[in-house]
């Protein structure tokens, strides 16, 4: 590690000061969430639960955000490459405040058949950037929470970047059929994702996966757009 830390050393993703992957003036940019709300009408919400009268039967159940997605979370995540990322999730996961983290508790006392399953990407996306940030931001979760990492879903065609999509009802089309769950899904799922924005991505996977037996959905991301 000494050797590799000379050839590459480290360096703040968000300001560039060498010796961390972030520096204790840009973790102190980054913003907590401090209200979760309903993924359906983005309302507060205890534990970001969606609320009775706002979901369906195949809706997620729940969601659950870190930090806000502020100028300083997206150079830092933009700056993420695959050769560093094991190392930058291992140096975050030292670095977060267990009050940042301590509402993740409520999934502990859930049942304990949960699994984390990151959304994942498609074969010709994962091809072009040589790396899943949902697997690894699962991997970073799980030191939280010990549930059982599982790859349930397969992402089938290649739409453009929800991005780019402007209106919401675009945004749903743009999502459907996406997704395909394999045989045997497990009743209790979390979804992991990096960026929540519109949830049309998250709302599709709980949707394909409820369909394929799963009972309970809840979405963990790292953050809230
Ligand atoms: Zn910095
Ligand atoms: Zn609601």
């Amino acid at each position: 590690m000494f050797i590799l830390d000379l050839l590459f050393p480290k360096f703040c993703l968000g300001c560039g000061y060498i010796g961390v992957y972030l520096c204790p003036s840009c973790l102190k940019k980054l913003e907590p969430v401090k209200q979760d709300v309903c993924l359906y009408c983005k309302k507060p919400s205890l534990l970001g639960l969606t609320h009775v009268n706002c979901g369906n039967k195949l809706n997620v159940d729940g969601m659950i955000t870190i930090y806000r997605y502020n100028p300083m979370l997206k150079i830092i995540i933009k700056n993420i490459k695959y050769r560093l990322a094991v190392q930058v999730w291992n140096d975050f996961y030292k670095m977060i405040s267990p009050e940042v983290i301590s509402k993740l508790d409520c999934y502990k006392n859930l049942p304990s058949d949960l699994v984390i399953q990151p959304i994942p990407l498609s074969k010709n996306k994962f091809n072009e950037r040589g790396f899943n940030q949902a697997s690894f931001i699962g991997t970073f979760f799980q030191k939280f929470l010990h549930f059982p990492i599982v790859n349930l879903l397969t992402r089938n065609t290649e739409v453009p970047a929800q991005a780019q999509i402007k209106n919401k009802k675009g945004r749903y089309l743009n999502t459907k059929g996406i997704f395909t769950a394999t045989q045997g899904v497990n009743p209790n799922v979390i979804l992991v994702d990096d960026i929540i924005t519109s949830g049309s991505t998250v709302k599709e996977a709980a949707k394909i996966l409820k369909r394929a037996g799963a009972k309970k959905v809840y979405v963990l991301a790292l953050a809230m757009g």
